[in-house]
This record gives C-alpha cells, sequence and structure tokens, in this order.
C-alpha cells in the first residue's frame, strides 16, 4: 500500500521549511512529509559564496540538521525526485516507482539555473551544494576567473575570491547588477569595483570557447581572455514543469492567489517557482529572494490549514556585500516613479535612493555603503508611508558633505 500524508512539500530549502515550520506550529497531530532530490537536511544558498571563497566552512551553511525534522515528526524523503503528480487523484510518483498520497500539496520546487549553449569542464553554475562543491575544487588551480552575468551569484562569488586571482565579468546589459538596483547605484557600485582590480565588459556575450591550458573565451566584442575559471550567472528558470504536466495554471512561475494557492484548492505553490503579486504594482512576478520564499512558504502553509489568511504581495529585498561595500534594494527601484530623493556622499561612499509615488509614498530604496536600515525601508514601503524627508537619507555620516537631490 502507498503511502498518504495529509500535507506534502516538494522542496526543502526558504518556502518549503518554513511552510514546515507553520504546519507543525499549528497542527501537533497531522502527517507531513517533505521531498527533495538533494540528499541532505535545508541549508542556505545564499551563504554559498561564502564557503566557496574559503569563509565559513561547509557545516556553517546548513540551517538545521537531520534531528529538527526527526522531533518535528516529519518524514523526510531527501534524495528523492519527484517525477509527477495528479492533483485530482492528489497522488504524486517518486522517481524511484512509489507512489505517495497527499492531502493538500506545496510546490516549493525553487528555481534551476541558466546555462549558456557554449560551456567547458572549467565552467559552473552555482545553484545547488554540488555546484558549490565543484566550484570549491576549480577555484583552489585558478589565477583567473571570468564571471558572465552581473547579478547574485556572480558578483558575490567574484568578491569572496581570494584578491590576488583576476577577476573579468562580463555583461550582456549596458550596466552591472541591472536586475537589482538602479542606474544611479549601479555606476557607482561599476567604479568602486573597478577601483578594486575588476575587469568589466558591458553590452558583451561569449561566441566561443576553447579548452587549453586555460580556457579561452572569445568575445561577441572580438575582446579574447584567458581564464582558468568560468562562473555562468545568467539567472534561473523556475522549476514548473511538474505544475505543466500536472495541468495547472502555469505563465512563467506556477500562477498563484493571494493565498498562494494554484487554481486547484488543494494544490499551493511559493518561493522562486511561484508567481504571486507584487507588493507595489500587483503585477504577477518571482521576486527571487529568500524572505519571499519565507513568506509565501508561510502564507500558503496557514492556507493550506485552512486559516484564510491573505498575503499583501511581495517585495524585492536584496541585501548583500560585494568586494567589501554593503549593497541593498528594497522594494520598487525603477526611475519610472513620480519622484527619487537622492543622497550621495563620495567621501563615505554612502548612497541613497529613495522612489516615491505620486502620493509621495516611498516604494523603493536603493543603498549603497551601509545598510543597517534596509529593515526600515521595508517597514516604510510595506506600510505605504509618505516619505518623511531628507533627515531620513541621511543617516549619521557626514551629513556636511552629503549631497541630495529630489527629482521628479
Ligand atoms: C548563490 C546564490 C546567492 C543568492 N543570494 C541571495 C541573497 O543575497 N539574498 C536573497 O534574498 N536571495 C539570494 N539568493 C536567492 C535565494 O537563494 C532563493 O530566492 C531561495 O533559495 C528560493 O527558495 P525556494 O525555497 O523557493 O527554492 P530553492 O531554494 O530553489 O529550493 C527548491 C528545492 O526544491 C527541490 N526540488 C525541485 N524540484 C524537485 C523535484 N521534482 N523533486 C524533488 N525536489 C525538487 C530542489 O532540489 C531544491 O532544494 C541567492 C541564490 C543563490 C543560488
Amino acid at each position: 500500500m502507498s503511502a498518504h500524508y495529509d500535507f506534502v512539500i516538494i522542496g526543502n530549502s526558504a518556502a518549503g521549511l518554513q511552510a514546515l515550520r507553520t504546519l507543525r506550529r499549528h497542527d501537533r497531530h497531522s502527517t507531513i512529509a517533505i521531498i527533495d532530490r538533494e540528499d541532505c537536511p535545508a541549508y542556505s544558498r545564499v551563504l554559498t559564496p561564502y564557503y566557496i571563497g574559503g569563509h565559513i566552512a561547509r557545516e556553517e551553511l546548513n540551517i538545521v540538521d537531520q534531528s529538527f525534522y526527526d522531533s518535528l515528526g516529519i518524514t523526510t524523503l531527501f534524495g528523492q525526485t519527484v517525477v509527477a503528480f495528479d492533483p485530482e487523484k492528489h497522488s504524486l510518483q517518486l522517481v524511484d516507482g512509489r507512489d505517495i498520497g497527499f492531502g493538500k500539496l506545496l510546490l516549493a520546487t525553487g528555481a534551476e539555473a541558466r546555462t549558456l549553449t557554449v560551456s567547458a569542464q572549467r565552467s559552473c553554475v552555482l545553484r545547488h551544494l554540488a555546484d558549490a562543491d565543484k566550484l570549491v575544487g576549480l577555484l583552489k588551480e585558478a589565477q583567473s576567473i571570468t564571471a558572465i552575468g552581473a547579478g547574485l551569484v556572480s558578483l558575490p562569488l567574484l568578491s569572496h575570491a581570494h584578491k590576488e586571482i583576476e577577476k573579468h565579468l562580463i555583461v550582456g546589459s549596458d550596466r552591472i547588477f541591472s536586475r537589482v538596483v538602479d542606474a544611479d547605484a549601479a555606476e557607482i557600485l561599476e567604479e568602486l569595483l573597478t577601483s578594486q582590480g575588476l575587469n568589466i565588459y558591458k553590452q558583451d556575450d561569449i561566441k566561443t570557447i576553447k579548452e587549453e591550458a586555460q580556457l579561452q573565451l572569445t568575445l561577441n566584442s572580438g575582446k579574447q581572455l584567458a581564464s582558468d575559471l568560468l562562473i555562468v550567472g545568467k539567472g534561473v528558470t523556475p522549476n514548473t514543469h511538474l505544475a505543466v504536466e500536472a495541468g495547472l495554471d502555469v505563465e512563467y512561475g506556477v500562477s498563484i492567489d493571494r493565498f498562494c494557492c494554484s487554481n486547484h484548492p488543494d494544490v499551493f505553490a511559493a518561493g522562486d517557482a511561484a508567481e504571486g503579486a507584487d507588493f507595489v504594482t500587483g503585477e504577477l512576478t518571482i521576486q527571487g529572494n529568500w524572505m519571499t520564499a519565507v513568506e509565501q512558504g508561510e502564507n500558503a502553509a496557514l492556507n493550506m490549514l485552512g486559516m484564510q489568511c491573505h498575503y499583501p504581495g511581495s517585495l524585492k529585498n536584496n541585501i548583500t556585500e560585494i568586494f567589501g561595500i554593503e549593497v541593498a534594494a528594497v522594494g520598487y527601484c525603477h526611475d519610472d516613479v513620480s519622484k527619487t530623493a537622492i543622497s550621495w556622499n563620495a567621501m563615505t561612499g554612502r548612497f541613497r535612493k529613495v522612489f516615491l509615488d505620486e502620493k509621495q509614498r516611498v516604494v523603493g530604496t536603493t543603498m549603497i555603503g551601509e545598510t543597517n536600515d534596509s529593515g526600515l525601508y521595508y517597514h516604510l514601503v510595506s506600510t505605504h508611508s509618505i516619505f518623511p524627508g531628507k533627515g531620513l537619507l541621511s543617516g549619521n555620516a557626514n551629513y556636511a558633505q552629503t549631497q541630495f537631490r529630489l527629482e521628479t
């Protein structure tokens, strides 16, 4: 007879783990199983660049250990891939042929890193622990690294690799970090990173790769680069094929409503696989950040328990450190807003840009150099607060040398 659980979660990461915690917090007796094709307890993907750069040990990536699941009475099916599910029959199939029945199902299947059409032995993406382990090996011998794509994978990886290593960055767009920060912030960051020895090639791409003693890269511009390692950070694609084959509504990600529910009442989705409303614009989006996955995982679990909890929408919330510089982007950070307020102090390297809507409400911010108060901005955006004025921008850093600009 096949096993049956009241709740089954596919994906043991940010969204799945938070869902599991929430289910157990409110319900001590239901049967719960969590399935993941990775054969280990949950770990932090966000910290993998620090592990690869040798700044933290592999064990420090772990968020929980097996005893966490055991103590909550959760069945773990790690190292198992789900190959299909049937929402009507309330059953799913594992790759080893087993059938698992469920009452309610959460798809917390995340995303996969995009690869290049040209590839090489010494090139690697970074999404899973196995990628991180491969990169640790490749970096050992490397004296020069090239990364393609300037986002949350390439830039942290380049910045955490040893200082002596020669570093190159190829970007398709006309600016770095274009999916994270606005154009002003990108310009300042580019200057700061270039001054630290990063070679940046914008509006370019890799045309061919030759595997010789070093990788010989030819770019579209004709530029030749020799490198020991190629890091591919070209963004991610949501894992939606199970949902597509099950007949659920899928646009780019699995479409979810304000209750993190798919178009089937017993199937929910959360995190990088799920496309739900953005808090500011209301448009369907995948934020691709850890906090959204946690929030949606929690919301989905509450609704799986029948609590009817409304999720107000997801907010961009990226806080990172690259080349020793703190960077944060919260909420809506595009220049098509009604007004922006900017403060920039070249002496301290402290930059703030606040994005306002037509009612003078804060909808987003980008920050460079100091991000301690990014939580305050998250609060201002999520409470639709009116911009309190330039005093907020200045913080405590050298007020006299700070330039302010209010642009409409
Ligand atoms: C290097 C790196 C740096 C990052 N830095 C930041 C950062 O600074 N800040 C930030 O907010 N975010 C960052 N992110 C993004 C963040 O990690 C993701 O937004 C977050 O992990 C999404 O969580 P999730 O639970 O939705 O999915 P994932 O973390 O992708 O987990 C999905 C899980 O589902 C499993 N799975 C998928 N399909 C199946 C299947 N068919 N059967 C069984 N198991 C399956 C996968 O094995 C995986 O473990 C970073 C990501 C990376 C890779």
